[in-house]
């Protein structure tokens, strides 16, 4: 009887044993997967903020330079970025008939404002469009957005091609406007990072402007509101006169590192 139950004793043991055993080996298997859930993330965010940032020399980028030609290109706005620091590349991809666009010297950024890498366009996606410094990206941005979704977009609704862009601005050094509770920070203009459209003028002379048809129920209106939506694609800032009112006559586009499309 004793025997039995001393045998009764050690079977107990030696399960609770195997038992401490397997939850040891499981907590340790947990603790790996978390470190490598871990380890991935971290990996993936920082490809994320690389590739964003147009941190990666385009030399070991996977992806392949930015094609202006090309309508419906795949993360578009990682490869307007790789533009961002890098001169040569910026010369090898704003070329016609999409741009015509030739460098700037650069001015070292001084108190928030200045510029490097940048250049000086007379004309875009096949419309006169003459800005005297603007960033690298931007340039790419507008020659994109001008040629794949304006001016198809003019021939579809207007029955007419874009001749001339008129723009409100570039490179300005100031801060943002229109914070009233918030702390001021230097606009993306100052570092010739955005450009402000404020309208249009066809090849039959008619002339559409964000201030006066806008808020219109015509065609103008419409094609002003389908062709501002379709900028997000290739700026991070895309906002216009449902923005506030500082944008009532005009679309802001830049490219810096906060996103807002409105
Ligand atoms: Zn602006």
């Amino acid at each position: 009887m004793v025997a039995r139950a001393i045998e009764a004793f050690e079977k107990r043991r030696r399960g609770g044993a195997r038992q401490v055993g397997v939850g040891q080996q499981n907590s340790r298997w947990r603790k790996w997967r978390l470190r490598g859930i871990a380890v991935v993330t971290f990996f993936a965010i920082g490809v994320f903020i690389v590739m964003r940032q147009g941190l990666l020399p385009a030399a070991w980028s996977p992806l392949p330079a930015l094609d202006l030609s090309s309508s419906n290109t795949w993360l578009v706005d990682w490869r307007i970025a790789e533009l961002k620091h890098d001169r040569a590349l910026c010369a090898r991809v704003l070329k016609g008939p999409h741009i015509s666009a030739s460098p700037v010297s650069a001015n070292p950024v001084k108190n928030g404002c200045g510029w490097h890498n940048a250049v000086r366009i007379s004309n875009a996606g096949g419309a006169a469009l003459s800005v005297g410094t603007v960033s690298c990206e931007v340039a790419a941005g507008i020659a994109m957005w001008l040629t794949h979704e304006v001016q198809p977009r003019a021939v579809a609704l207007l029955g007419s091609r874009v001749t001339s862009v008129q723009h409100m601005g570039t490179f300005s050094c100031r801060d943002v406007v229109g914070r009233k509770f918030l702390p001021a920070v230097r606009s993306q203009h100052a570092t010739a990072n955005a450009l402000d459209v404020g309208g249009f003028t066809l090849a039959d002379g008619r002339k559409i402007s964000v201030l006066r048809h806008w808020s219109g129920s015509g065609v103008e209106a419409r094609f002003l509101r389908e062709i501002h939506a379709r900028a997000c694609r290739y700026f991070r800032v895309a906002i216009g006169p449902e923005y506030n009112v500082h944008h009532r006559d005009h679309f802001h586009y830049d490219r810096g590192v906060l996103s807002r499309c409105k």
